[in-house]
């Protein structure tokens, strides 16, 4: 779209508040959608040339946890302001030792362990099924997997997220039933937020910041909400440096990915 208010999303997750601090010329505007507000605000700015509107998903004050974000208020906002490519970047905890902290992931599936959220734009009259099989968008991986190599963090080119309910952290059993099905990350918001993402026909890809180790991993500690903030916070900088290499090195156009045409194969 070329009036387009902004052509990439990112929503800001713990610890992630703003973007454009040194934008003087970002804009705030609150978007109205069929499902309410957004959690917030949405910033709009320029990093790299490029039109980016920011959400933080729980509020600019984190008034709103993982399982009662307005998920399609929030997606529906970006949409509307003209954005086709999503980023979500989110804290996260490391169900394996080897996913250590401070190391980026670079998602490529969800496994969906929350209940009671609205997770569909798609209600009826028109049946309407939008795959999962590929939940993020290939060409974005692989950019925001080489954009973090180049600010030399350490990255993980692939890894299931298992997205739990919240707001309570894991109990020792769970953490080892995840960790033994071979899943790498741990999150409250993943879901249904990416999900809905593609549901409009948008890409999206996820950065997972790891802060913590998840309750079930043997001899290190169980996580608490001080300790992953403090640990996301020392990792905003390299979030941040990869953000702006990400949005540099997006194609203008989506070319390699079927992200645009979700829903042609959906309906019936
Ligand atoms: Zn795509």
């Amino acid at each position: 779209m070329e009036n387009a208010l902004a052509e990439i999303g990112v929503f800001g997750g713990s610890g992630f508040y703003s973007l454009f601090d040194n934008d003087s010329d970002r804009q705030e505007k609150w978007v109205e959608t069929p499902y309410g507000l957004p959690s917030d605000k949405v910033v709009i700015g320029k990093i790299a040339g490029r039109k980016v509107a920011f959400l933080p998903r729980h509020g600019a004050n984190h008034q709103y946890p993982p399982h009662v974000i307005n998920y399609r208020a929030n997606v529906w906002a970006m949409k509307s302001l003209g954005v086709t490519r999503v980023i979500a970047p989110c804290a996260a905890g490391s169900l394996k030792k080897e996913v250590g902290l401070g190391h980026f992931v670079v998602c490529d599936q969800f496994v969906d362990r929350t209940t009671g959220r609205i997770d569909t734009f798609y209600d009826g009259p028109i049946a309407t099924h939008v795959s999962s099989a590929e939940p993020y968008c290939p060409e974005m991986r692989k950019v925001a997997y080489e954009a973090g190599k180049e600010a030399g963090i350490t990255m993980h080119e692939t890894g299931t997220v298992v997205v739990i309910q919240g707001p309570r952290f894991s109990s020792k059993a769970e953490s080892r039933w995840f960790t033994g099905q071979g899943w790498e990350v741990i999150n409250m918001t993943q879901f249904p937020e990416v999900h809905l993402v593609k549901e409009l026909e948008m890409c999206v890809v996820n950065i997972s910041l790891i802060t913590d180790y998840d309750a079930g991993l043997i001899g290190v500690e169980p996580v608490n909400h001080s300790e992953v903030v403090k640990v996301f916070t020392q990792n905003l900088s390299n979030l941040r440096t990869l953000l702006v290499k990400l949005i540099e090195k997006l194609p203008a156009k989506r070319s390699k990915c079927e992200c645009g045409e979700a829903l042609k194969h959906a309906r019936f």
